[in-house]
């Protein structure tokens, strides 16, 4: 960002008031662990659903920020700080953002539709930019504050922006069409993707089309009209599609939208011939994975552009907190011109080492304990060179959307009474994906209460820096001294617990420890029963050294709505937690309510919930499953294609006989990743080049053998096994068992990639 404004006219703009402090401004910030220096910068306090944004003003503080936007003033007040209150912070940022839109008369491109938004934008860019300077939203920043940043990259040089629009809600996109005043516009595709909070596609049409109002034309496919001047890619821009090099119809449709735009725009159609033999179809995501030598990989060998290597080193310096940070770039020549440029952009950022590479260069040998950033323009090929630094040369792997998992929380939010803490479950490495990675996601989120089942997880968490407060389910006696040295607040079941504890903590000389009472409502599993109370109460009033930071129980058929035990649970829950209410002279905390207790009893909320699949995205309510995004993925790829003739067997047992000319293709995932034994000779099946092929013969430890006849398959192909096709609870049902089941029998030799963080 470039912004250049004063802090006095920030503050007029947004408060009317007048005050004299003409601090230049250049960048707004909302997230402390993007702020590399903070002089010169204005940060903006934003509610979250979970967390009030003033906790990370001090940080900022410290981080050189001195002008802050906020809701309400901070408790502590610094004396050479400055603070904008205004009633709505979101609200303020977009209102600064039109303002700045509003200063440029250039072109400016609204892009929106259910899928395809990022795409056309990059390619349209792509097609663009030697004829323009382009403006265009980071990554996929089409949010209500994504538009909003996405605007406020504009600059004197710009001109040409292409702004991405999302919506999920009805009303949104008036706000967006506001602050983008779009001049032209491409409306990509007319999904149900996110149907669930409109009632019909023609209302989320309706909303999507709200952006278009001012527009001189708007560009869609031929399914779609929108009022105005609709123009669909005529013959040319459909042929030209054709010539680029992949072969998928979706990304084919894409591509001409944005050459139609870019012919629209003026660029020459000689030109867009030239270009289309070098536009690629992309994987668009940043990766995040472990590396070799306790390094993290960042991978986003997608593009090079300025934009682009700012913003990934700006979430390269985000999530490395203090560990060393090295830059690779490959490039297809090392250009004296380029690579100076390049070091421009970096040196701010001040990484260890910055490598220049080309296609083929052996990596740097010293690399370890840091977190590497991966760039590179397409030619210089560094997928290569990012996959040899892959942890675990493993081709299969899990996929984590850790933004799903934030829109999920927040679902369950949308649920519950205003003021209802979250506890969110990590036990079992935060049900198979990884404890200390989503314990650290979690806290930044701003959920109140992390929860583990054994001691050890919860030390795992403390020595990864996880700072937030940590129930400890079942803590063994054994591991109490273990909980109180790490902070962590274990649940108490029984009066010999509660013994061992207190003599932990007397002999620690340690007075009021905070512990959880579980109670015995139902599921006679663990926990204090109504008998128990008196005693439990009179040994509480006489031991100073512990008190009750919340009683909690467990239901039993929370998943079934219609089942009246869970009512009964409620009462009991109610009935014995009001004793101790009554007895004891201070207040705690109680809950009762897991994931889909929270869908169906929200009366029951209390003070907490403990969320723990659902973050996941996975419920049993399919109205609710409307709400939630899928957050993991199981991929692979294709080793090998063989071709069996009529008679020729196949893998162990000779289990599969063709019985006329097959292919099969040979994937590396077996029984020892957790694709059981069951699902062979047909049971199971995956999906290759998205069409699904169905197991040949018996699952081997590490391999399967899969049924692509008559479709395209070559080593290396895209295989999914759980994601857009088979979702968790499918596989689940395959397998006759329970998603839970699913999540925590992934091997750990899979590994976990993170994208979206
Ligand atoms: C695991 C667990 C949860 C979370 O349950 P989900 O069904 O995964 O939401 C909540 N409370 C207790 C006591 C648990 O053991």
């Amino acid at each position: 960002m470039n912004l250049d404004y004063t802090y006095s006219e920030i503050h007029q703009l947004l408060t009317g008031e007048a005050i004299a402090d003409n601090t230049p401004i250049k960048t707004v910030f909302y997230d402390t662990r993007r702020i590399l220096r903070g002089s010169n910068s204005i940060f903006f306090s934003l509610r979250g659903k979970l967390r009030n944004g003033n906790q990370f003003i001090q940080e900022a503080y410290q981080l050189g920020v001195r002008h802050f936007v906020v809701e309400q003033l901070p408790d502590k007040i610094y004396s050479d700080a400055q603070f904008t209150v205004v009633t709505d912070s979101l609200d303020a940022i977009q209102k600064l953002a039109t303002y700045h839109r509003n200063r440029f008369d250039i072109p400016i491109v609204g892009i929106t539709g259910s899928n395809g938004k990022t795409i056309v934008k990059e390619w349209l860019s792509e097609l663009l930019k030697d004829d323009f300077n382009v403006v265009k939203s980071p990554k996929s920043y089409n949010s209500q504050l994504g538009v909003a940043l996405s605007l406020l990259e504009l600059n004197n040089k710009a001109t040409i922006a292409l702004i991405e629009a999302g919506i999920s809600n009805p009303g949104e996109m008036d706000i967006l069409e506001k602050m983008i005043a779009p001049t032209h516009g491409i409306f990509t595709h007319l999904g149900t993707a996110h149907l669930a909070n409109f009632t019909s596609q023609e209302a989320l049409k309706a909303e999507k089309e709200k952006l278009f109002e001012s527009c001189e034309w708007v560009i869609t496919p031929t399914d779609i009209t929108v009022a105005g001047q609709t123009i669909h890619p005529d013959q040319s821009d459909l042929e030209l599609s054709l010539k680029a090099p992949f072969k998928d119809k979706i990304s084919q449709k894409n591509l001409s939208l944005a050459l139609c735009a870019a012919r629209q725009i003026g660029v020459a159609s000689e030109q867009l011939k030239d270009k289309i033999g070098k536009i690629h179809g992309v994987t668009m995501r940043m990766e995040q994975f472990d590396g070799i030598h306790g390094n993290l990989i960042i991978n986003d060998t997608y593009s090079l552009d300025s934009e682009a290597l700012i913003s990934s080193l700006e979430h390269q310096y985000a999530i490395a907190q203090g560990k060393k940070r090295v830059v690779v770039i490959g490039l297809e020549n090392s250009d004296n011109d380029v690579v100076s440029g390049l070091k421009k952009i970096i040196e701010p950022y001040q990484p260890i080492e910055t490598y220049f590479l080309s296609a083929g260069d052996p990596l740097p040998e010293n690399l370890a304990d840091s977190v590497i950033l991966i760039k590179g323009n397409r030619s210089a090929n560094m997928e290569v060179l990012a996959n040899k630094l892959r942890l675990r040369n493993h081709q299969s792997f899990l996929e984590i959307d850790l933004e799903a998992i934030r829109k999920n929380i927040n679902a369950y939010n949308d649920q519950l009474p205003a003021n209802t803490k979250i506890l969110c479950m990590v036990k079992a490495s935060s049900y198979g994906s990884d404890a200390t990675k989503i314990g650290k996601f979690l806290t930044r989120l701003g959920v109140d209460y992390l929860g583990v089942a054994y001691t050890d997880e919860g030390v795992e968490l403390r020595n990864a820096g996880v700072t937030v407060p940590i129930l400890v389910m079942n803590a063994d006696i054994h591991s109490f001294g273990a909980c109180i040295d790490h902070d962590l607040e274990p649940a108490i079941f029984s009066i010999i617990q509660l013994e061992e504890l207190v003599k932990e903590l007397i002999a620690r000389n340690q007075i009021n420890y905070p512990m959880h009472i579980k109670l015995e409502t139902g599921m006679h599993r663990l926990g204090f029963e109504e008998s128990e109370l008196n005693h439990l109460i009179s040994y509480l009033k006489a031991q100073p050294e512990v008190y009750i930071k919340s009683v909690y129980s467990h239901l039993a058929s929370a998943d079934d709505p219609s089942n009246l035990f869970a009512q009964k649970q409620i009462q009991t829950f109610e009935k014995l937690s009001s004793i101790l209410k009554e007895e004891l002279p201070y207040d705690f905390l109680k809950h009762l309510l897991n994931s889909e207790g929270t869908v169906h009893y929200p009366n029951a909320a209390y003070d907490m919930v403990r969320l723990g699949i659902g973050m996941y995205g996975i419920s049993s309510n399919a109205e609710f499953q409307k709400n939630l995004t899928p957050s993991f993925k199981w991929k692979s790829v294709v080793s090998q294609v063989k071709t069996l003739s009529t008679g020729d067997s196949l893998g162990y047992g000779q289990a599969f006989v063709a019985k006329y000319h097959t292919q099969s293709a040979t994937i590396p995932v077996g029984y020892a990743d957790g694709f059981r034994k069951s699902l062979g000779n047909g049971i199971g099946s995956v999906y290759v080049n998205g069409n699904k092929c169905s197991v040949l013969g018996n699952v081997c430890m590490d391999m399967i053998m899969v049924d692509v006849t008559g479709i395209e398959a070559k080593p290396d192909d895209t295989v999914e096994i759980i994601g857009t096709h088979c979702s968790i609870q499918d596989f689940a049902r395959l397998l006759d068992t329970i998603p839970y089941e699913v999540l925590t029998s992934f091997s750990q030799r899979l590994p976990r990639v993170y994208i979206n963080d």
